[in-house]
């Protein structure tokens, strides 16, 4: 008997349902795509940033929530998950933004450490390889008596059936099945090279369309990067390619002649705010937790407890 349908294996939907498991709820999770072939996939991901994006009224909470748990997952072997200092950078200067100071490991950058931005600092953060974050929490899932199948629902009333609860993670997608005309694809690109030598992450915080960033896991660092609202194509664009590499290798020489290994694409799921909610509906209950743009791995932990609260409730 299955207590929970997830709908969505990305890294919202696989935690919703190992925290629904591990709390005695019995949960399978539906998924279009395996979790290694979708947007949750593709992120960098820096789990220690600011939340200045994200303007619902919990998103500090479940930002304090989901990195509790990263830092103790970074602490663990096999987890995908580490701990990285790094520079954080902004063109607003000249003073590191108001929330810097209170980062872990925060110093401010000396003039040559800024390589020519106004303002930016150190810091230490966890950071997630995606790909082994994610082999990690479906492993945990299946450990927790979950189960991923793969399947496309055409409507969320179509696990109804299967259970009783149904939990809609579908990213992007997530407002088409909702009938949320308020959701928009935010396409990013990363490119993955081979990395020269790097153990600090950098990243330019502020900008809305392109941005300088690395990201070293192991030996491969994830280049960023950029953001294109209602854009929906998958496609690797060989152009913003050589404009990502170009401005990392400015930042940091050794990446200019790293062998690309590949390009990746991801939709984050854009909407004004994170929606996290019960529907109230004819056929069982669904609740919606879906809308993260770009913060969806950095909140992910925070949101999953709130769901199976809702559930429990
Ligand atoms: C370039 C880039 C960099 C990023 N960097 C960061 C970062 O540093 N930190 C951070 O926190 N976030 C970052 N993000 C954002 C983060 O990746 C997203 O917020 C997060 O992945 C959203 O997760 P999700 O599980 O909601 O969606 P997804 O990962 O898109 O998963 C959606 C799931 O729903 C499934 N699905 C869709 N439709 C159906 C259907 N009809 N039936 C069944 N299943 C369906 C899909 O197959 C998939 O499994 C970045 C994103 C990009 C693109």
């Amino acid at each position: 008997m299955t207590d929970v349908v997830v709908v969505g294996g990305g890294v919202v939907g696989l935690t919703t349902a190992i925290a629904l498991n591990e709390a005695g709820l019995r949960t399978v999770v539906w998924t279009a795509e395996v979790p290694r072939r979708t947007t949750s996939a593709v992120a960098g991901a820096l789990l220690g940033g600011p939340v200045t994006a994200e303007p619902h009224e919990d998103a500090v909470r479940w930002r304090q929530v989901s990195l509790e748990i990263f830092d103790e997952l970074a602490t663990r072997p096999h987890t995908g998950v580490t701990a990285a200092r790094g520079r954080m950078v902004s063109r607003r200067g000249p003073q590191p933004p108001d929330w810097a100071p209170g980062l872990p490991g925060f110093a401010e950058c000396s003039p040559e450490e800024l390589a020519g931005y106004p303002a930016g600092f150190w810091m230490t953060s966890p950071v997630a390889d995606m790909p082994c974050y994610l082999d990690y929490l479906v492993d945990r899932l299946c450990k927790s008596g979950g189960d991923i199948e793969v399947c496309t629902v055409a409507s969320l009333e179509q696990p109804t059936s299967a259970a009783p609860v149904v939990i809609n993670c579908a990213g992007v997608a997530g407002g088409t099945l909702a009938c949320d005309d308020s959701v928009t694809p935010v396409r990013g690109q990363h490119v993955v090279v081979e990395n020269p030598g790097l153990t600090e992450f950098f990243y330019e915080v502020g900008p809305d369309d392109d941005w300088t960033g690395f990201f070293p896991h192991g030996d491969r660092v994830v280049l960023g990067g950029n953001a294109r609202r209602g854009d929906w194509n998958l496609e690797p664009d060989d152009r913003q390619t050589a404009d990502i590499v170009k401005r990392c290798a400015e930042i940091e020489p050794r990446l200019a002649d790293a062998r690309v290994i590949k390009v990746d694409v991801g939709l984050r799921p854009g909407r004004p705010s994170i929606r996290l909610e019960e529907q109230q509906v004819d056929q069982g209950r669904l609740i919606h937790n879906y809308g993260h743009g770009g913060v969806g791995v950095s909140m992910s932990w925070g949101c999953a407890l709130d769901v199976v609260k809702m559930v429990s409730a």
